[in-house]
């Protein structure tokens, strides 16, 4: 059985159809991969098409992301100043 792990939505209100069958129309965020429920009532659902509930913690993720580079890029300019300033101080002994 291939089942999906649907991940609960904060405040979502399920909608039943008329025989009381609780209604489900799955959607899947091709971003984070996260399942939930489309048909129950929320402030992000039904989500617009491309849109995902979960949409602030892709955000995190990147903000993360863009702070590892910066982090990189820092220490690589420290390093190159390092190497420039042994370079100019052995330049100067000469
Ligand atoms: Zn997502």
């Amino acid at each position: 059985m291939n089942e999906i792990q649907l991940t609960a939505i904060e405040g979502a209100e399920s909608r039943y159809d008329e025989n009381g069958n609780e209604i489900v129309d799955i959607a899947t965020c091709g971003t984070c991969g996260r399942s939930w429920n489309d048909a129950a009532i929320s402030s992000v659902t039904p989500a617009p098409s491309a849109r995902c509930p979960f949409e602030y913690e892709h955000e995190a993720d990147e903000e993360e992301d863009r702070d590892l580079i910066i982090r990189h890029n820092l220490d690589v300019i420290e390093r190159s100043l390092k190497t420039i300033r042994l370079a100019l101080g052995r330049g100067h002994r000469d």
